[in-house]
């Protein structure tokens, strides 16, 4: 549609004589250039139209030189004023509409994607999930951490422990799903995969010294695995991952969970 439009008024003002001012529909493209394409479509559409209006303005055979000259000047600053004011509008609407997404859909303590934000990734984002999986972690004795060393501090080993995650997962997504609790999901071939993973992240927490304003704390994880199947609403692969997790807790903490993996008479538990 836009550029539709764009045609249209270019051919109108090649077409038309200028005393029939239909040019100054051009002042209106800038502003549908910005909001319907954004900053850099926008650049670029509206210094080309400019450049394109004004050479067929400057060739126009029927005016004088003179007011050639002065609806060139008029076209040119009018436009500027209209470019720049949708240019600027355009940057703080983009800057404020990537603002208020962060705070709908990150957790503002850690910095990683809050539920609303699972479930959008679930059902919208992830098109392909038949090799996802989903690590539901619960920190151990969490509220010993607190009741310690203070909330603060708590506070902060909640944001070291998300930054490890991120690191740790790499392509996968992290999401806090509740107070010392994150879900991870990630896609794996075979399951070996997700279970190392899984592994992985355990062993590192457990060997994190996290160093916070001058203590080094330790702490531990449990996780439960789950994998998708096709029949999975994400409410059932979360609480599939939390059955598992609920055994991680029940035998001992710091360990790996998960039903999948086919060894006699018990469910795989690693560490
Ligand atoms: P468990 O091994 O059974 O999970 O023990 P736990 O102490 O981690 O579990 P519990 O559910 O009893 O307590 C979780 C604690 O996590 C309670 C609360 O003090 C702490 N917690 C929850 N959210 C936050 C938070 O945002 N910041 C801080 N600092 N602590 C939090
Ligand atoms: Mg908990
Ligand atoms: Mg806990």
């Amino acid at each position: 549609m836009c550029a539709l439009i764009t045609l249209i008024v270019i051919l109108a003002t090649a077409l038309a004589t200028p005393h029939n001012g239909v040019f100054v529909w051009s002042f209106a493209l800038p502003i549908l250039f910005y909001l319907l394409l954004g900053k850099q479509y926008g650049v670029v559409l509206s210094a080309s139209l400019l450049v394109i209006q004004s050479y067929i303005l400057g060739t126009k055979s029927s005016l004088s030189p003179f007011t050639t000259f002065n609806l060139s000047l008029n076209l040119m600053c009018a436009y500027l004023s209209i470019w720049a004011i949708s240019h600027v509008f355009e940057g703080s609407r983009a800057h404020f509409s990537k603002r208020l997404k962060n705070l709908a859909l990150l957790d503002p303590l850690t910095g990683a994607g809050n539920r609303l934000s699972m479930n959008h990734y679930f059902e919208v984002e992830l098109q392909d999930k038949s090799q996802l999986y989903v690590f539901l972690l619960d920190l151990d004795f969490f509220k010993q951490v607190n009741d310690k060393h203070g909330h603060a501090v708590g506070d902060k080993v909640l944001v070291e422990v998300a930054t490890l995650l991120r690191v740790t997962l790499g392509k996968g997504y992290v999401f806090r799903v509740g107070g010392e609790e994150f879900a991870l999901f990630c896609s794996f071939p075979h399951e070996d995969e997700a279970l190392n993973a899984a592994e992985k992240i355990r062993a590192d927490i457990e060997n994190t010294h996290f160093k916070i304003d001058g203590l080094v704390i330790n702490i531990t994880t449990s996780i439960g695995v789950a994998k998708f199947r096709s029949s999975n609403t994400l409410e059932g692969l979360i609480n599939q991952a939390d059955k598992q997790l609920y055994k991680a807790k029940r035998f001992g903490r710091n360990k790996v969970y998960c039903k999948f993996k086919k060894e006699p008479k018990l469910e795989k538990v690693i560490a």
